[in-house]
């Protein structure tokens, strides 16, 4: 069958269809509006509606049931009982469902739900090995706004993030392959930054992408095998060695990503 959305976009609209209608939006409306969220799961299983809702009541543990709406597969709106609630799963982002992210959003009433974007996410990135007179916040939003936006550096009252690495959260884009380090020259040397990712959901470890093209993954192995594996994930310390080949076995044939 055709695309509809291409039939509607060469559509040549007669007058009547032409004419704009002025819309005013109800009260009632906004005030719900500030208690929602719009949410995808990236995942190429079309998951039941009731299934997310049960599973996600318990993984947010809010007192009161949620209120969810699916508006397009794996799309939701997601109505909580009150702001506070909302706010704090905000807060906890990245979240997900079933290994798979779960990408969340404030609620926009404005858009189109076919133009909703759902392609990028805040991560935890915690920087390693970086020298001590390094870790700060400034040199954490130098080194962080090159992978994407910087949101916050986890630093205290005098700028200084101490600890064995510097943790940054960033609004990183999923279409791109996820950066695993960078090169810092300090002082005319250069050294490896390794970055692990809090909370990292399955990706391709093929092309290093979380989300793949609409036309399925690129495939551009970079470089040698092993180039992407669940060391990027920050909680691997809590992983024994098995778990972690069994699960590389596992995401590498899952093919997951649109
Ligand atoms: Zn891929």
């Amino acid at each position: 069958m055709e695309n509809l959305e291409e039939v509607w976009d060469r559509l040549q609209l007669n007058e009547e269809e032409n004419v704009s209608i002025e819309i005013n939006l109800s009260e009632e409306s906004g005030v719900k509006a500030k208690r929602s969220l719009v949410g995808k799961i990236i995942s190429n299983r079309v998951i039941s509606k009731e299934v997310v809702r049960r599973t996600m009541e318990k993984i947010w543990r809010v007192g009161k049931l949620l209120e969810f709406h699916e508006f397009r597969a794996n799309s939701f709106i997601i109505t909580f009982a009150n702001p506070g609630d909302k706010n704090r799963v905000l807060g906890g982002k990245p979240w997900q469902f079933d290994n798979c992210l779960f990408v969340l959003k404030p609620f926009d009433g404005f858009t189109q739900p076919h133009k909703m974007r759902f392609d990028n996410e805040e991560f935890w990135v915690q920087m390693h090995n970086l020298p001590l007179a390094c870790m700060n916040k400034c040199i954490g939003e130098q080194i962080g706004a090159t992978i994407e936006k910087v949101v916050e550096v986890d630093a205290g009252e005098d700028g200084m993030g101490w600890g064995s690495f510097l943790r940054i959260r960033i609004e990183c884009d999923l279409n791109k392959v996820v950066a695993r380090g960078r090169t810092v020259n300090l002082q005319g040397m250069n050294m490896w930054v390794p970055f692990m990712y809090e909370k990292l959901s399955r990706m391709c470890f093929r092309c290093g992408r979380i989300l793949h093209p609409e036309q399925g993954c690129p495939g551009e192995v970079v470089g040698a095998v092993g180039q992407f594996g669940p060391w990027l994930r920050a909680s691997i310390v809590k992983f024994k060695k098995s778990d972690e080949s069994r699960m590389r076995a596992d995401e590498e044939m899952s093919g997951v990503g649109n």
